[in-house]
């Protein structure tokens, strides 16, 4: 039968498969036939696996013999940074544009026992280094709402994949807002969760002390069910945490803070502020209590990040050297074949971090630097903490603005870096983030029914379940009980 892959979640899909109205090949076919449509113009794959169907027909056999689970045959994309064994993951970068898996991630393994179908590997940033995926060796991920403008990034092949009806949902990693920020774009809801909650083992580095796997789907439901087959303590990671290490300490309703002077003052575009209000008055109209809170050092935030993390990326991308993984470009000497190697496989973005991080760890700067953006980041973990001692969850816009036009910021970094003022907090403190849709941009230059807007939900550690339910009420989807 044909399936209409629009409406279609994971929950549905499930139900369905269940009951026989389809088959999970016919599941997967629909979802390649969709993707031969649409991925030459959107480009939200680097590359669609050659063993799809085989796949859904083992997913098939366990409906047959009754051992099929909720995501059993369920059509995912995979950012090209996690690893699949016997797959190319190239972080989309040419130094590892012939690297293929010798191993799985710990979160591809636990999937597979799912009997989930990969259909193949999205788009990115570079080493998951910018805000559009236009800093990927295999051109920009365009928006499927509107094709002049970029999908966000870095995990922008995942988002826009999910919203072309590409598959039904897909993993995506965020290191300073790489999940939510495209999925903002790309009105599908995704999340980051609680630094160590889900493994990082078998992930491409990028800052390995914010780095978080995280779910991109259409719906809360969908995010929920993905988020808790990948989560776990893994021994191949030793950042992972126990199940019970944050105690779960909201009562009841969840009450709301919005740090009112951080918006105030975050550059946002009078659509998004507009939004902003009408996501308050409909959570005030569920019952939902908010009230204005103080985070005295979140303008630091941003500033923070961008010293922490091209520090870590110096160190994390200081292994491809043309020795050791993928590409090599030989010289007359050892030290020409380092530097033509690094030269010409590292793209503009990763070159400049790689500069930015090792100037900002090197001796005589790194006291200037490092350590003063690592007080601060211990600094903004307390201001936290303190906040949550009067509320449970922290609401602000996801971005700024909607999607831009493709080649507005390329030649800004500083403007580009800016999209993530709402976003990096969460991962420096460590804290689950939600975003989720919340209506449209709409405007003379804008595509017919506008352009999607996001807002975003940060909760106390270990509290992506207090995310869900406030944020599946916002969107009156029923998805407990
Ligand atoms: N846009 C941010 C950056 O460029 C976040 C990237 C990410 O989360 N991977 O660093």
């Amino acid at each position: 039968m044909a399936v209409n892959l629009k409406g279609l979640t994971i929950r549905t899909a499930h139900e369905a498969l269940k009951k026989g109205d389809f088959s999970a090949a016919e599941l997967s076919s629909a979802y390649l036939d969709r993707i031969e449509k649409k991925n030459s113009s959107i480009n939200a794959y680097i590359e669609i696996y050659d063993d799809v169907l085989k796949q859904a027909e083992e997913a098939d056999k366990r409906f047959r013999d009754n051992t099929a689970t909720t995501l059993t045959g369920i059509p995912l994309g995979l950012k090209d940074n996690i690893l699949l064994k016997g797959k190319r993951a190239s972080a989309a970068s040419k130094i590892l544009e012939n690297y293929s898996a010798s191993y799985d991630a710990t979160v591809t393994e636990k999937l597979k026992k799912e009997g989930v179908v990969f259909l193949g590997r999205t788009n990115m940033d570079e080493f998951a280094m910018g805000s559009s995926t236009e800093n990927s060796a295999y051109g920009v991920t365009r928006n499927p709402y509107d094709e002049a403008r970029v999908a966000g990034g870095s995990s922008g092949g995942s988002a826009a994949a999910v919203a072309m009806d590409g598959a039904l949902a897909a993993l995506g990693t965020d290191t300073g807002g790489s999940v939510r920020q495209p999925a903002s774009f790309c009105g599908v809801v995704g999340l980051k969760p609680t630094y160590g909650r889900v493994s990082r083992y078998g992930i491409i580095a990028m800052g390995s002390s914010l780095d978080q796997v995280g779910a991109i789907g259409k719906t809360v439901d969908d995010v929920s069910i993905l988020y808790n087959a990948i989560r776990g303590q893994d021994s191949f990671d030793s950042t992972t945490i126990a199940e019970n290490t944050y105690p779960v300490k909201t009562k009841g309703r969840a009450r709301i803070g919005v740090p009112r002077d951080f918006l105030k003052n975050g550059g946002i575009d009078k659509a998004v502020g507009e939004n902003f209000e009408t996501v308050e008055k409909s959570l005030i109209e569920r019952g939902y209590e908010i009230e204005d809170i103080d985070l005295p050092n979140i303008s630091y935030s941003l500033a923070a990040y961008y010293i922490i993390m091209p520090a870590e990326v110096s160190s994390n991308l200081a292994r491809y050297d043309g020795m050791k993984f993928g590409f090599l470009k030989e010289g007359e000497t050892l030290k020409d074949d380092y530097f033509l190697s690094r030269g010409f496989g590292f793209g503009r973005e990763s070159r400049r971090r790689i500069i930015l991080g090792t100037y900002v760890l090197s001796s005589g700067y790194y006291d200037a630097y490092y350590n003063k953006a690592g007080e601060m980041r211990r600094i903004l973990g307390s201001d936290f903490a303190r906040a949550f001692d009067g509320i449970d969850v922290i609401l602000t816009p996801t971005t700024p603005s909607p999607a831009f036009k493709i080649g507005e910021k390329t030649a800004d970094p500083v403007a580009m870096y800016l999209e993530d003022i709402f976003t990096v907090t969460a991962n420096l403190v460590g804290i689950p983030a939600l975003t989720v849709p919340s209506g449209s941009a709409l405007g003379n230059n804008l595509p017919e029914g506008g352009l999607p807007l996001g807002v975003q939900f940060m909760g106390r550690h270990g509290e992506e379940e207090t995310l869900f339910n406030v944020a599946g009420d916002f969107l009156k989807e029923k998805h407990y009980g």
